[in-house]
């Protein structure tokens, strides 16, 4: 049976898709274009379960470790996208279970996904971690850091960057966050000028649950969404 909080999945999953699809019509943008990714950290498996039951196909989770027992509970449709600091070490594991890693932040580590998926023979889609509100609390990297990383794309030609994921300074009104939302397109939009190989910038991966909407006013391709889908955190 299921729990009341499964149940409560499936109807904030209805909503939020509700609220996505308003935000990107105001915007003039296709619905389909804005797709909600469910961050699974610290969620129990009955809830990712019932996201999955809902219809939701595209998770993140923060950690390696947690990441293969939650993998194993979706059936083989469902996407996993790495969204947390990602250590070199664990850039093999990362490129078996995630289809997308969105934290690469330094050529240390692109080094290390380059290796992980040449010996698997794939191209691995990576975003570009912006740390956007210049925040010492927070992963990420600055502009100049990551021009010079996507400069770099050549040199890693089983990498293809894909765009930006960031994740703005809390304020409590959500439609603070616009400046720094708009601030991660622009800088989108700059790095895709530059027409370098392997790097196309086609997915900003910008918004949570408290700033969703507005992040898809200002773009976002992939909103990142826990607690208003899943509940609290323990
Ligand atoms: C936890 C987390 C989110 C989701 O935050 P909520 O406030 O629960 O929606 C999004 N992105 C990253 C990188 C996270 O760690």
């Amino acid at each position: 049976m299921e729990s009341v909080e499964e149940t409560a999945v499936a109807l904030r999953l209805q909503g939020i898709r509700q609220k996505i699809a308003q935000a990107a019509v105001k915007a003039g943008r296709d619905p389909a274009s804005a797709r909600l990714l469910g961050v699974t950290k610290t969620v129990p498996p009955g809830r990712i379960r019932a996201a999955y039951d809902a219809g939701l196909r595209l998770f993140g989770e923060n950690y390696v470790q947690e990441a293969l027992a939650k993998i194993d509970l979706l059936p083989p449709d469902a996407q996993w996208h790495m969204i947390g600091h990602l250590q070199s070490n664990k850039a093999r594991r990362a490129a078996e279970l995630f289809s997308v890693v969105q934290t690469l932040d330094r050529p240390s580590l692109a080094e290390a996904l380059q290796k992980a998926a040449a010996a698997r023979g794939l191209t691995l889609p990576v975003l570009l971690e912006y740390n956007v509100g210049d925040e010492d609390t927070k992963a990420g990297a600055s502009q100049e850091a990551l021009l010079a990383l996507a400069r770099r794309a050549p040199e890693w030609p089983n990498l293809q960057i894909r765009g930006l994921m960031a994740l703005p300074p809390y304020r409590d009104e959500p439609e603070e966050a616009r400046p720094f939302l708009r601030a991660v397109r622009d800088f989108s939009l700059r790095i895709g000028e530059l027409k370098i190989p392997g790097v196309e910038m086609a997915e900003l991966s910008m918004g949570t649950s408290h700033d969703y909407a507005v992040a898809v006013e200002e773009g976002a391709t992939i909103v990142r969404v826990g607690t208003a889908l899943f509940g609290d955190r323990e």
